[in-house]
């Protein structure tokens, strides 16, 4: 079997321990397994600084998007406005799912490597009164700028709405305080910063903004209120649960405290980030977001102007030698990404650097 580490924001590279948990075909009716769904719970509310029971925690089946989708058509109503700041196709995906599901929104944009601004948003809520709820991407993994999310948040709440956050790429990678900042509705998945498998969503909800949604839904399955009322209740999920990648999920939080919690892995990741930049800065590649807004997440890269190879060339050679990379997802230039979290050390980003070296030396040469 030919192996090869993942340089891509999720799914990602993930310990052999954690993919071993899944040997195991767990039953879901019995105490064993409800107590590890109600024990992941408990330890989100604490990496998000909040508890019960102000805060409870509903886990959702399917990716990250559908975590997305559960959270904006169970918690706007019908009679409701949703405000959705964008920087990236991550915000532009919730205008999607907005539209597919008939809810009323306006689409506060502005360019994927500028973060939208607090202020004006600010203004919009005061223009605009009919918008009771506001949603942001905090880490836009199209580009891998970091939002302001403390800024636009407390704008939000000053102004008596909802605040929702897709904190997929950022949550356990980025240090957010959820209870303080007031966020209702923050949002992630399994397969991000906790270092798990791909399979189900988890979305941290301020207790009332929950109870306030009951009977909203639009969809049965992707019902916010319906599934947490199940799970509160003893830790069954309400549908068959991803049980192979619940355990390996239990697995990477205790990987997680294990080596330190958010803050070590926002050390690791900041790190890998900074190296990878300064190599291949070195390289003449640029970044597209400048350093004030860059997160520890993902990079991207322009194509230097004088190249002759394309990406495809590129993304193979790197990936015989070992490492996957990312594509460009910005809409107005020519670049790709490379991601700094997962199982990935200083090691590899030296390597991944050596090989890029490498290839650009040889295309250079054959200039
Ligand atoms: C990964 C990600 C998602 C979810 O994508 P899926 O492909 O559905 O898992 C949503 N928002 C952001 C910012 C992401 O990085």
């Amino acid at each position: 079997m030919k192996n090869y580490k993942l340089l891509t924001p999720g799914p990602l590279t993930t310990t052999d321990t954690v993919k071993q948990q899944m040997l195991f075909d767990h039953c879901t009716w019995d105490d064993d397994y409800k107590k590890i769904t109600l024990e992941i719970r408990d330890k989100l509310l604490a990496l998000a600084h909040v508890s019960e029971p102000e805060y409870t925690v509903v886990l959702m089946q399917g990716s990250g998007t559908f975590g997305v989708e559960s959270v904006i058509t169970s918690t706007v109503g019908n009679d409701e406005k949703l405000l959705i700041a964008a920087n990236g196709s991550y915000g532009r995906r919730m205008a999607d799912i907005a539209e597919h599901a008939g809810i009323t929104y306006r689409l506060y944009e502005v360019n994927y490597n500028e973060i939208p601004d607090a202020g004006r948003i600010a203004e919009i809520l005061k223009e605009d009164p009919e918008i009771t709820h506001v949603s942001m991407v905090h880490s836009e993994t199209t580009s891998g700028i970091l939002n302001d999310i403390a800024s636009v948040t407390k704008v939000v709440k000053a102004a008596g709405k909802t605040m929702i956050v897709d904190a997929m790429s950022s949550f356990g990678g980025v240090d957010i305080p959820v209870g303080e900042l007031g966020i209702d509705f923050i949002i992630s998945s399994a397969n991000k910063c906790i270092q798990g498998v791909p399979g189900f969503s988890f979305i941290i909800c301020k207790k009332d903004a929950l109870m306030a949604s009951k009977g909203k839904a639009r969809s049965l399955s992707l019902d916010l209120y319906d599934q947490w009322e199940t799970m509160q209740a003893d830790g069954k999920w309400r549908f068959t649960s991803p049980t192979h990648v619940v355990l390996a999920f239990a697995q990477a939080l205790k990987e997680m405290e294990e080596e330190g919690g958010i803050p070590a892995r926002n050390k690791r990741y900041t790190e890998n980030n900074h190296l990878l930049t300064k190599r291949l800065r070195a390289l003449g590649f640029e970044t597209y977001v400048g350093d004030e807004y860059q997160g520890p997440i993902i990079t991207t890269f322009f194509y230097p102007a004088d190249k002759n190879y394309t990406f495809q060339e590129m993304y193979q050679y790197i990936k015989e030698r070992g490492y996957a990379i990312y594509p460009g997802k910005v809409t107005d230039a020519e670049t790709f990404r490379i991601g700094n979290i997962g199982e990935i050390y200083e090691e590899d980003i030296n390597k991944v650097c050596d090989i890029i070296e490498e290839f650009v030396r040889i295309k250079r040469a054959a200039a």
